[in-house]
C-alpha cells in the first residue's frame, strides 16, 4: 500500500508500495541479461504521448502542430545523465500519481514467483504486460527524474523516484512547455550507457522505426573534466518515421527495398526476391520479406526476422514467425497484436503466430507464381539460386507446393527452364510421362548427347536436395517418372524398327569375368545412333537408393554398397564393332581386349570409375595405340566436327 505524507515545503513523500522492495530487485536480477529495453520503454512512452497529442488534435481536443512532434535523447557524459524529453500530452500531477507511482505489482509479483528459475531474460515478458515499463529505467539508473506538464495547461510536476521505490512529488516549474522530460541518472549498472557508442546502437535497434522524430544529442566528455562541455547536435534524426513496410506495395520501387533491405539486414547485395504482406483483419500485420542472395550454395545465409510492434522494434530473429523450411527467408514483421513482449515459448504455442506464418508462406509461394507469370526472364534469372530451398519448402509442406507448383521451374541441361507441366506436354511424342534428368552434365554428357540428337529434353538436377524432391513429385504426380538418363537409355534410345536381338550367353559370361560383376546383365538393341558401341544402365530405384545412402552415410566412412550389381550393359546393333562381337560365340585375346575395353568405356560415361578399374583401363589404351599400324587410315565419324566445335566453346 503506498503510504503518503505531507512534506512542509508542499511537496509530498512516499513510498510506492511494500512489494516495490521486492520488485525491484527481481526486475534488475530477471532482466539482467536485457538491461538495453529500458530505452526502447522510456522512448516509447515518449512516442505514445506524442500519439496520444495527436488523437486528441484530430478530435479537436486541443490544439498543437502535429509536425513540430519530437523526442529528444540527451546523453551526458560527465554527468551519466541520459534524458528523454517530448512535447506530448505530458502529465498532469494526479496523472502522474496514477500512472507512475501505483502500478500493479501483485500480479507482477505473482507472475514471477510462478516463473522463477526459467532462466534468465525468461521475465522480460513482465515488462510492459504489467505496465512496468518506466520502471525498466532502474535496471540503469539509481534515481530518475520526471518533469512533466499536461496539455490542459495544469501546473507542471516534478517527480523522483528511486531503486528502492522511494519517490517525492512537487510542484516545479522546470518543464516550462507541454510534455515529458524524463532524466535517468545511470548507476553502476547502467555506466555502459554512458558510453556514446553504446547508447547509439541501443537507440538504433530499437527506435529505428518509430512514427515521431528522435533526435540524439551526446555532450559532456568524462576524460577532459573542469572543460568546458561541448554539445555535438545531430540535426537528423535518427529514425525513418515511414518505415517501407507501412507503404503499399504498389508504390514501392526495387530500388527502395533494396535500400530497406541493406540498412536492416547490413547486406550490401540486392536481395533476390521481395514479399511485401499487408494482412488485413483479422491477422492485421504488414511485413517485408527477402530472399537473400548467395555466392553459393555453401555460403549460410541466415535467415532473420525482425519482429515490431508499431513501429517499435521488439526482437531479432523471431524464427517461430516463418515456418523452419523458410529459415533463410530475412524480414521485418509489424504486428500490433502481439504484446510488445513476448517469450519465446508464447510464439511457439500461439495460435496466432502459426496463422501469420501460414499466410506468410502463402504470400510467398504467390509472389512465386506471379513473378513466374509477369517476368518470366527475371524469374529465371533468380531460379538457380532459389531453386534449393523452395524445392525444400516443397518436400516440407505440401501447402506451399500446391500454391507454388505452377512456379517451380526444372532446369535444362544445355540452359533454360521447364515447368514439369511444360516438360511432359514437350515430351508427349517422345516420352510421355517419363521425365529424363542428368546429374552430372560434364560426366554424363555422352548421353546428354544422346537423348538431345533423339530429341528429348534433359533436365539438369544436380542439388543434393533433387533425389528428395523428385521422389516427392512423382508422389504428388501420379503416372509421371523420373529416369536418370543412364537409367532407361537403352530403351529411351531404341531404333523404332528394332527387333528382339536374343540373348548371347557365352558372351555374356566374359563380360562378367571382365567387369567383375557377377549380375551383370548384357543386352543387346538397335540403337537409334551408331556411334556409341554400348551404354551401361543402373534401375532408377537402385541408383536412387544409392545416392540417398550416399547422401546419408558421413564422410570418411566405408563408401555404400554401390548398386552396380544391378548393372545392364547394352550393346548397340546398329554399331559395327559391337554388332560384330555379339555375333561370335568362341573369342581370342583381341574379343578380351575389345570387350574390356567396351564395358570400360560404357561405365567411363556412366559413373567414376574406381582406381583399380581407372588403372586398367589406362594401361589397355596404351596397348591398344601400339595396335595402331602405321600409315593405317582413321574412320571418320560424323561426330568429329561437332567434336571440335564443343571444345572451343
Ligand atoms: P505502460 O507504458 O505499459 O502503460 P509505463 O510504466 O511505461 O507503463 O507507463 C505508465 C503510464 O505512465 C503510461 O501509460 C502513461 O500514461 C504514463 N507515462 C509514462 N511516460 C509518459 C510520458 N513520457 N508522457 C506522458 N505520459 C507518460
Amino acid at each position: 500500500m503506498s503510504e503518503k505524507e505531507k512534506k512542509e515545503n508542499g511537496a509530498r513523500t512516499g513510498g510506492i508500495s511494500v512489494e516495490a522492495e521486492h520488485i525491484f530487485p527481481v526486475i534488475k536480477k530477471w532482466l539482467y541479461s536485457d538491461k538495453e529495453i529500458f530505452l526502447r520503454e522510456i522512448v516509447s512512452n515518449a512516442i505514445d504521448a506524442e500519439t496520444k497529442l495527436k488523437r486528441l488534435v484530430s478530435l479537436g481536443e486541443t490544439e498543437a502542430d502535429p509536425d513540430a512532434l519530437r523526442v529528444d535523447v540527451t546523453l551526458d557524459r560527465e554527468a551519466k545523465t541520459l534524458t528523454v524529453a517530448d512535447n506530448g500530452i505530458g502529465m498532469t500531477e494526479e496523472e502522474v500519481e496514477k500512472y507512475l507511482c501505483s502500478i500493479a505489482l501483485s500480479g507482477a509479483l505473482d507472475f514471477i514467483q510462478k516463473y522463477e528459475g526459467e532462466g534468465e531474460g525468461a521475465g522480460s515478458g513482465i515488462i510492459g504486460h504489467f505496465g512496468l515499463g518506466f520502471y525498466s529505467a532502474f535496471m540503469v539508473a539509481d534515481t530518475v527524474d520526471v518533469y512533466t506538464k499536461s496539455f490542459t495547461g495544469a501546473p507542471a510536476v516534478r517527480f523522483t523516484c528511486d531503486a528502492a521505490g522511494r519517490y517525492e512529488i512537487s510542484p516545479d516549474e522546470r518543464q516550462t512547455e507541454r510534455g515529458t522530460t524524463v532524466v535517468l541518472h545511470l548507476g553502476e549498472e547502467g555506466e555502459e550507457f554512458a558510453e556514446e557508442a553504446r547508447l547509439r546502437s541501443v537507440l538504433e535497434k530499437y527506435c529505428s522505426f518509430m512514427p515521431e522524430p528522435i533526435y540524439f544529442t551526446c555532450g559532456g566528455e568524462p576524460e577532459e573534466e573542469g572543460k568546458e562541455k561541448k554539445e555535438e547536435k545531430e540535426e537528423k534524426p535518427i529514425n525513418d518515421t515511414a518505415p517501407l513496410w507501412l507503404k503499399p506495395a504498389s508504390e514501392c520501387t526495387k530500388e527502395e527495398y533494396t535500400a530497406f533491405y541493406r540498412k536492416v539486414f547490413g547486406d550490401w547485395r540486392e536481395p533476390l526476391l521481395t514479399v511485401h504482406i499487408s494482412a488485413d483483419y483479422p491477422l492485421n500485420f504488414k511485413g517485408i520479406f527477402f530472399f537473400p542472395r548467395k555466392e553459393n550454395d555453401f555460403e549460410n545465409v541466415e535467415g532473420q526476422v525482425k519482429l515490431y510492434y508499431n513501429q517499435t522494434f521488439v526482437a531479432d530473429n523471431i524464427k517461430e514467425v516463418v515456418p523452419e523450411y523458410l529459415l533463410m527467408l530475412r524480414g521485418v514483421l509489424d504486428c500490433p497484436e502481439l504484446p510488445l513482449n513476448v517469450s519465446r515459448s508464447y510464439l511457439q504455442s500461439n495460435g496466432y503466430v502459426k496463422k501469420i506464418a501460414a499466410f506468410i508462406v502463402k504470400k510467398v509461394a504467390d509472389k512465386l507464381v506471379s513473378m513466374k507469370e509477369n517476368d518470366r526472364e527475371g524469374y529465371e534469372k533468380i531460379w538457380n539460386d532459389i531453386r534449393l530451398f523452395t524445392e525444400y519448402s516443397c518436400i516440407c509442406d505440401e501447402k506451399f507446393y500446391d500454391r507454388a507448383k505452377d512456379a517451380m521451374l526444372l532446369p535444362m541441361c544445355g540452359g533454360g527452364f521447364k515447368t514439369l507441366a511444360e516438360y511432359l506436354e514437350a515430351a508427349k511424342e517422345t516420352n510421355e510421362n517419363k521425365v529424363y534428368y542428368a546429374t552430372d552434365p560434364v560426366a554424363q554428357a555422352q548421353f546428354v548427347r544422346l537423348y538431345s540428337d533423339g530429341g528429348i529434353a534433359i533436365c539438369l538436377l544436380d542439388k543434393f536436395v533433387d533425389t528428395q524432391y523428385i521422389s516427392f513429385l512423382e508422389g504428388k504426380n501420379d503416372k509421371v517418372k523420373f529416369l536418370r538418363v543412364d537409367a532407361d537409355a537403352a530403351g529411351a534410345l531404341k531404333a523404332e524398327s528394332a527387333e528382339d536381338a536374343g540373348k548371347n550367353e557365352a558372351l555374356e559370361k566374359l563380360f562378367r569375368t571382365l567387369s567383375r560383376n557377377e549380375n551383370l546383365t548384357l543386352a543387346a538393341e538397335r540403337l537409334r545412333s551408331a556411334d556409341v558401341p554400348a551404354i551401361l544402365s543402373l534401375p532408377e530405384e537402385s541408383r536412387r537408393f544409392d545416392d540417398m545412402m550416399k547422401f546419408y552415410t558421413a564422410a570418411g566412412s566405408a563408401p555404400a554398397m554401390r548398386a552396380t550389381a544391378n548393372e545392364t550393359l547394352t550393346l548397340n546393333l546398329a554399331n559395327e564393332t559391337a554388332a560384330a562381337l555379339f555375333a561370335k560365340e568362341t573369342f581370342d585375346g583381341r574379343d578380351h581386349l575389345l570387350a574390356k575395353h567396351l564395358y570400360a568405356l560404357a561405365a567411363l560415361s556412366q559413373r567414376k570409375l574406381s582406381a583399380d578399374e581407372l588403372q586398367e583401363f589406362l594401361a589397355d589404351s596404351y596397348r591398344l595405340l601400339t595396335m595402331i599400324p602405321e600409315g593405317a587410315s582413321l574412320p571418320e565419324t560424323k561426330e568429329d566436327g561437332a567434336d571440335k566445335k564443343e571444345k572451343t566453346e
